[in-house]
This record gives structure tokens, C-alpha cells and sequence, in this order.
């Protein structure tokens, strides 16, 4: 599923948690498989998620989540993958509700049928976020290489006929952002009260495929003009999220609101990261909910404190006067592009190292036609196997942008 990049709507009231349990993780998210029916081509699941497994039972799921709640946990994300694809969804909803979470399902809306949703809501289900890749049927069905844009319009009804609130997220980038009317007026359409426009961020798949993703300043000036024109238009009927990809700022921002602050994120076969993509650095363990309590994983493993604070940072950082604002930014984005997890984030015009960042930016600014530059590659499960651990290897296979 994509990331879950914004901050969650419903903390504040999701809870009245005594203050004194305000120091675990307020939000989790929960990527219950890595099984997908789609195969998008900016996918935040780990590039070889192909080698990871089991996946946790039902129970293991239920064990981890109550500890989670115990710290202090009140924000619980559904994602995968497709969490769909698994057939205890309910059951997790419903025990997670009388756990006392907010819970938000993020699906692509295949599976979605009128019996499950109406479990969902009779299990207590708070939010079902529903991703389109596109307003058109063509490039919808193209980035996902499957045929499903029907299906999610069928799907949205059915969130706004089961009284949800519409929340429709599209992740932007080169080959969609020029349709950001059309993606507004499907989304008005729809009747949406929160729409993500969250713009690809650079990890995973996407990362795979940035030459083809990053869209040129020119796009992204017009798309936020469009944006800025459609809120003013319609007000508070229908709130917009309008993410700018970190490549296109000159500060870093606060990585899931620091490391180990706020934010668990807990794998498909049980790993609890503090943020999607950690799994990724090389010489930190992360432990596995199976094994460890979820208190100890918390405040004592040693891959949670790995990054907390700021007692790892290297200069310029360690004495720069904006550090507590950011924290040196992400430490993923660090490690891809400067090959150290403890640099500045490069997206900061203050790392000695920005450059990385000023030139992929440079390039996008006039990219030629992608589909003669390199062809895209998508998130499926030949694909994982043959890119993992072999580096930046391109499957000969792929299919060309059309
Ligand atoms: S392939 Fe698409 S829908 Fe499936 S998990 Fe990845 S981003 Fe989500
Ligand atoms: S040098 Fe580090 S702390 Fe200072 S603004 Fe850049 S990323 Fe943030």
C-alpha cells in the first residue's frame, strides 16, 4: 500500500488516554500482508518483500496491537499490500475497536464487497481511505497493471453509501500530475471530504522507478496553483492535502515526527520498524513482535533507539540551531542516497552532500520522453525476485510506458 505519509486526522480524538501513557507509539500501522492485487510502480513495500514471510496469524496481530494500546497507542492503520487479501480484517477491526483505536483501513478497494464493509462498520471501523492511481481509466489501469477502475468507483460508492467519510488519496507524480483537475473534480464527484495529494516520495519501488516519476517544478507550481484554485472553491466541504515531494525542498522534513517519537510500524511478517522503509539500513536489528514484548521493542530495542534525539548526529547537524525542528530529516533518505544512515538528510541545502538531490532535480526539470529512456517497473512478485539483493538490476521484461 502506499505510505502513510500524513499525519493521522483523528488522534486528538481518538482517545482520552491518561497523559502519563502518552510516551509509547500514538500511532500505528499495521501492514498485515504484502500480498497485493496490484502492481503499482511507485509501491512502498520493500523492493524483496518476496523474501519475507510468514506472515502473523491472527492472533499475533491481536497480542502486539493490545500491548501497542497498553503504551498508549489510539491510531491504528490497516495497510498491506491489499489487507483485503486477508480474511481476518474483520476480526482485527472489530477487537482493535474494543480495544479502544481509532482504526483506518487503507485499501485500494479491491475486495471491498457490501458484506465486508458492513462488518467493518458494525465492528466499529472509523475511516476507510481509498486509493485511485489516476482520474482516467487508461493510466489508472496502466500504473497498476491491472484492470481496476471500475471496480474503485463501484467501491467508493459503497464507502459513501455505508455513511464513511470519502477519503480518496492519489499519489502524484510525472506521468498523473498534469490531470490534477480531473483528479479534483473525480474526487468532488465522489463526494470526498479529504483528499490526498500526497506526491511520490523516493523509496521502494518508486525509488526504482524516480527517473520516470519526478515530475519538473514547472508541473508541480501548476498542480499547487490548481489545488489552491479547487480549495477556494469549496471551502471546508472538501479538505485538501497537497504533499510536495522532499526533493523539491530545501529543508528535510521531520520523519514520521522523529525516530521512535510517535509512529510503529509493524510488518507483515512481524518486524516493528519506526517507519516504513527502516528495514532497509544495514547493521540494525529490528525485533520481531512474535518474540518481544511490544514495551520493550519500544523503549529498549536497540534498532528503536538507534536514531532517537540527536546524541547520533554528525555535522552539520549536530550544531545546527534548526535540529530539534527536524532531526536531520530521514534517515532511509540518508542512507540511499549517500550510502550513510548518520548523514544529514540530503534534501537539506545545508548537507555537503545536496547535490545528490540538485541534480536528480536538474535532470527531471527535462527528462525527454521516458518511454525511451527506461521503461518502468512494476511491483510484482518476478519482479521483487529478480531485484532482490542484486542491486539496481532492471528486469530485462518490463513493459514500456505506453
Ligand atoms: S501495489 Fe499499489 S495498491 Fe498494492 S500495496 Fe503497492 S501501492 Fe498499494
Ligand atoms: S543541517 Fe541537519 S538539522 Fe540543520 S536544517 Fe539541515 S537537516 Fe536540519
Amino acid at each position: 500500500m502506499e505510505k502513510v505519509g500524513s499525519a493521522p486526522n483523528s488522534i486528538a480524538s481518538a482517545g482520552n488516554i491518561a497523559p502519563s501513557k502518552m510516551n509509547g507509539p500514538l500511532w500505528v500501522n499495521a501492514e498485515i500482508t504484502y500480498k497485493c492485487p496490484l502492481h503499482c510502480v511507485f509501491c512502498y513495500n520493500p523492493i524483496d518483500y518476496t523474501q519475507y514471510g510468514p506472515e502473523l496469524t491472527t492472533e499475533d496481530w491481536l497480542r502486539a496491537l493490545r500491548q501497542a494500546r497498553e503504551l498508549g497507542a489510539v491510531q491504528l492503520g490497516i495497510s498491506g499490500g491489499e489487507p483485503l487479501m486477508r480474511d481476518d480484517v474483520e476480526i482485527m477491526v472489530a477487537e482493535s475497536s474494543k480495544l479502544g483505536y481509532y482504526v483506518n483501513l487503507i485499501t485500494s478497494g479491491i475486495g471491498l464487497t457490501e458484506k465486508r464493509i458492513a462488518a467493518f462498520k458494525e465492528g466499529g471501523l472509523g475511516q476507510i481511505q481509498l486509493s485511485f492511481q489516476d482520474s482516467t481509466r487508461e493510466l489508472n489501469d496502466f500504473l497498476s497493471s491491472t484492470k481496476t477502475f471500475e471496480l474503485k468507483s463501484k467501491v467508493a460508492k459503497l464507502i459513501k453509501q455505508y455513511e464513511y467519510p470519502m477519503v480518496l488519496n492519489v499519489v502524484l507524480h510525472r506521468m498523473n500530475i498534469d490531470h490534477i483537475e480531473q483528479i479534483l473534480a473525480m474526487a468532488e464527484a465522489m463526494g470526498a471530504e479529504h483528499v490526498e495529494l500526497a506526491n511520490t516520495q523516493y523509496y521502494a519501488w518508486a525509488m526504482v522507478n524516480r527517473d520516470q516519476l519526478l515530475p519538473s517544478r514547472e508541473q508541480l507550481a501548476r498542480a499547487e496553483e490548481i489545488t489552491n484554485q479547487f480549495r477556494a472553491r469549496v471551502g471546508n466541504r472538501t479538505k485538501v492535502y497537497f504533499v510536495v515531494p522532499d526533493y523539491y525542498a530545501d529543508r528535510p522534513k521531520r520523519c514520521m515526527n522523529g525516530w521512535g517519537t510517535t509512529f510503529l510500524n509493524i510488518t507483515a511478517d512481524g518486524l516493528a520498524l519506526p517507519c516504513h522503509e527502516a528495514r532497509m539500513l544495514p547493521g540494525l536489528t529490528f525485533p520481531n513482535v512474535r518474540d518481544h514484548d511490544m514495551r520493550w521493542i519500544w523503549q529498549d530495542s536497540p534498532g528503536f533507539n538507534a536514531y532517537r534525539g540527536e546524541g547520533w548526529m554528525q555535522e552539520p547537524c549536530r550544531s545546527c540551531p534548526e535540529k530539534e525542528k527536524d532531526l536531520g530529516g530521514c534517515r532511509c533518505q540518508a542512507f540511499m542516497l549517500t550510502g550513510d544512515a548518520a548523514n544529514t538528510d540530503p534534501v537539506c541545502d545545508l548537507s555537503p552532500l545536496h547535490h545528490l538531490v540538485t541534480e536528480v532535480v536538474d535532470k527531471a526539470q527535462n527528462p525527454g520522453n521516458p518511454a525511451k529512456v527506461q521503461p518502468v517497473v512494476f511491483r510484482d512478485d518476478r519482479n521483487s525476485r529478480k531485484l532482490s539483493g542484486k542491486g539496481e538490476a532492471i528486469p530485462a521484461d518490463v513493459t514500456p510506458v505506453a
